[in-house]
């Protein structure tokens, strides 16, 4: 694995797994690091090898979880599960953000962050849907449900935002998206932050585009899962590039289930409470690097997010990613939100859409579903959308169970 990165990483790269092995139970029945290929052969972890698995399990032997639980350095954290059974981990408080990556943006590592997402993902540190988070962040959410929360709580976030005054907003873009359009409903502005981060569900391009109209500031990814405790895996830098966390993320791209499409696999030993060697969270993607002087981060791999294993579509002709699908749809003006369910080839979608626009939506996306392969399209223009388990706007999705009725 060293000749295809930095030797100085790659080594503590190893070393550090090394350690993961020797030391966590969950490992030990791993093969013992062995020959120039070692790494490259042990098995590749999906979550349902973690579903059971005692957390204690993935904790070296000289952590005091109670202690640690005590001082705050291990924060117990619970997956948001959107249809598996939820995963108890146990987030590294220790670890944070390379300490540039504000500054990359003109910030300094103390300015004002709300966050705003799923309950799910805020957990218990969001008792209400607005509550105060450390000493420079602002936690909003809306219990009720995002598409159903009344003008109330909607007006009640929005004051709670412009009081706080964020200058970093770390959000779901499907929950801005919503809240704003609510939100200039109601005749309220939203104060710009300086920076917006998605995260927390795949950006559609009808999110991005929104959001950009609404808040002319830079925009940027941010890419983490919750099974890796806390540790994010790529960061969004000023040119929009999603890039690696080298220091603490190793990634590949290994080939999945669908011929042509690579599934991202990360190692991310320096989780102390949770090291987890060669874990897939289920996304498809690719690993690319950016031309030489791009942005400051041009010698770091980016990773490219194509969507969810489980949200591939099939249409008569491809298998459709959320990527591949969202950058298709992204493209029809007046398209707002979407849920999108093929089912042996033949397309559904439930659709929010720009006051007006019902027709022309729906004839362009009539031709984005056939350039796709799809056999046939049904669309369903709507007024709210059904949200995950998790609280987020399934993009994408193969339904055998669920057929949306026709319009
Ligand atoms: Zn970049």
């Amino acid at each position: 694995m060293t000749d295809r990165y930095d030797p100085l990483t790659g080594e503590r790269l190893l070393e550090t797994v090394r350690r993961a092995l020797a030391h966590i139970p969950f490992y030990a029945n791993y093969p013992a690091p062995s020959g120039d290929a070692w790494f490259e052969a042990l098995p590749v972890l999906r979550r349902e090898d973690l579903t059971g698995v005692a957390p204690t399990r993935w904790l070296h032997p000289d952590l005091d979880l109670a202690a640690e639980l005590a001082r705050g350095t291990l924060r117990p954290l619970t997956t948001s599960g959107s249809t598996d059974e939820p995963l108890k981990v146990y987030a590294d408080t220790a670890l944070s953000l390379p300490p540039n990556v504000w500054s990359m943006h003109g910030l300094p590592d103390d300015a004002k962050l709300v966050n705003l997402t799923a309950p799910v993902c805020l957990g218990s540190s969001c008792p209400g849907d607005v509550a105060p988070h450390g000493a420079r962040g602002l936690l909003l959410t809306f219990r009720a449900g995002l598409f159903t929360a009344s003008d109330v709580s909607i007006a009640r976030a929005v004051t709670a935002w412009n009081a706080f005054a964020p200058r970093i907003a770390f959000v779901n873009p499907a929950w801005l998206h919503w809240l704003h359009r609510r939100a200039r409903g109601l005749g309220l502005t939203m104060r710009p932050p300086e920076l917006l981060c998605l995260t927390y569900q795949y950006p559609s391009v009808c999110q991005r585009r929104a959001l950009k109209a609404a808040f002319p500031v830079p925009q940027v990814e941010f890419y983490g899962a919750s099974e890796f405790g806390g540790t994010d895996l790529a960061i969004g830098c000023d040119q929009g590039h999603l890039h690696l966390v080298e220091y603490q993320a190793y990634v590949e791209a290994l080939p999945s289930e669908h011929a042509g499409h690579d599934e991202l696999v990360f190692t991310t030993p320096v989780s102390r409470a949770m090291p987890l060697v060669r874990y897939t969270p289920g996304d498809l993607g690719r690993v690319t690097r950016v031309e030489e002087d791009a942005c400051a981060l041009w010698d770091v791999p980016v990773v490219e997010l194509h969507g969810r294993l489980r949200e591939v579509m099939h249409s008569t002709t491809q298998v459709v990613t959320t990527r591949a699908f969202d950058d298709a749809v992204g493209a029809v003006p007046g398209l707002e939100f979407y849920g999108a369910r093929s089912r042996q080839g033949a397309l559904t979608m439930q659709v929010i859409v720009a006051p007006g626009q019902d027709a022309a939506v729906t004839s362009a996306l009539q031709a984005c579903a056939k350039a796709l392969g799809f056999s046939s399209l049904a669309v369903q223009v709507v007024e709210q959308l059904e949200l995950g388990a998790s609280g987020k706007l399934q993009l994408t999705g193969e339904d055998e169970r669920h057929a949306l009725e026709t319009r």
